[in-house]
C-alpha cells in the first residue's frame, strides 16, 4: 500500500535539459515511475525519446533555448495543447563559466545566472499558474548544487545562481504551499557528466574530490532517480522548501 504513494501513472512532467546527464537520468526515472514526459531541450532529444518511449510512455519535444524567457509561453502553450495538464515541473537545464574571479567577465556572469536562476524563477511563476488553474496543486522540483552550500572555486556566478537555487526554493515554497504545490530542489554532488567533464579531466582536482567522496564514488544520472521520483509523488507532501543533498556523503563529510 505505501509504494502506491510514489506511483507517478499518467502524470505528465516537464524537464528541461533531459537530452542528457542528470536530465536524462530524471526523465526516465519519472517515465519508469508511469509518467509521460514533455522533454524542453535546445539540443535533439531523440536518445531521451527512444527510452521514455520503450518504456510505454508519452514523449514530447519541445525545442527551446532556456537562456531567454521569451520561449517559456510557447512552452506552456505547447506542452497544454498535447497533455492538457502539467503535473511536476523540473528545472534542470543549467550551465557553468570556469574562470578566475578576477578575470570573470559580465557575459560569463549574465550567461549562467539567465539558464541558471532567472528562467528557473519565471518557468516555476508560469507552470504554477497552470498547477492553480488545473486547482489540484503540482511539484516543482530545482536543481540545485553543492554550491547552493559552498563557494567554491573559479565558478563565480554558478555559485551565486545555484545558492540562489536553494533560497528561491524555499521562497516559492513559502508562497505556493496552500495552493497545494510542493517547491523542492535537488542538490547532486559531484556527477559524471559534460557538467564536470572538465574537473574529471584534471587529474589532481579529480583525485582530491574523488579522495572526499565518502561513497567512494562519482555519481551517475541513476543516482538521481529515486530521489525525483520521491519528490514528484505523494509520498513526499508533506516535505516543501527543502533542498536534499544526492551527494554520496560528500556534506556530511
Ligand atoms: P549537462 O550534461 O551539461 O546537462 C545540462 C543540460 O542543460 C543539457 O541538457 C543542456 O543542453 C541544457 N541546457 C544548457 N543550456 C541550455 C539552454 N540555454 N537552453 C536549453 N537547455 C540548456 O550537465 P548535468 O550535470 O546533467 O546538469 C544538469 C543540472 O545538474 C544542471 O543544472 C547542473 O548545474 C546540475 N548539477 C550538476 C552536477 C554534476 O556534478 N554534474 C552537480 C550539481 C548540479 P545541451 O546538451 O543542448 O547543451
Amino acid at each position: 500500500m505505501m509504494l502506491s504513494a510514489f506511483e507517478l501513472k499518467d502524470r505528465v512532467a516537464l524537464v528541461t535539459g533531459c537530452n542528457t546527464g542528470l536530465g536524462q537520468g530524471m526523465a526516465i526515472g519519472l517515465a519508469q515511475a508511469g509518467c509521460d514526459i514533455i522533454g524542453v531541450t535546445h539540443s535533439d532529444a531523440g536518445e531521451t525519446q527512444q527510452a521514455v518511449e520503450a518504456l510505454g510512455r508519452r514523449f514530447l519535444s519541445i525545442r527551446a533555448d532556456l537562456s531567454s524567457i521569451e520561449v517559456i509561453p510557447g512552452i506552456l502553450e505547447q506542452a497544454v495543447a498535447h497533455f492538457g495538464r502539467i503535473d511536476i515541473l523540473v528545472n534542470n537545464a543549467g550551465i557553468i563559466r570556469r574562470q578566475d574571479a578576477l578575470a570573470f567577465s559580465e557575459q560569463e556572469w549574465d550567461e549562467v545566472m539567465n539558464v541558471n536562476i532567472k528562467t528557473v524563477f519565471f518557468l516555476s511563476q508560469a507552470v504554477a499558474k497552470q498547477f492553480i488553474q488545473q486547482g489540484d496543486g503540482g511539484k516543482i522540483i530545482n536543481i540545485a548544487s553543492m554550491l547552493s552550500y559552498q563557494g567554491g572555486i573559479r565558478v563565480p556566478s554558478y555559485t551565486a545562481s545555484k545558492s540562489a537555487v536553494l533560497g528561491v526554493t524555499r521562497l516559492l515554497a513559502n508562497e505556493w504551499a496552500k495552493h497545494g504545490i510542493n517547491v523542492n530542489a535537488i542538490a547532486p554532488g559531484y556527477m559524471v557528466t559534460n557538467n564536470t567533464q572538465q574537473l574529471r579531466e584534471d587529474e589532481d582536482r579529480s583525485k582530491e574530490i574523488l579522495d572526499r567522496i565518502p561513497a567512494g564514488r562519482w555519481g551517475v544520472p541513476e543516482d538521481m532517480m529515486g530521489p525525483v521520483v520521491f519528490l514528484a509523488s505523494k509520498a513526499s507532501d508533506y516535505v516543501n522548501g527543502y533542498t536534499l543533498a544526492v551527494d554520496g556523503g560528500w556534506l556530511a563529510r
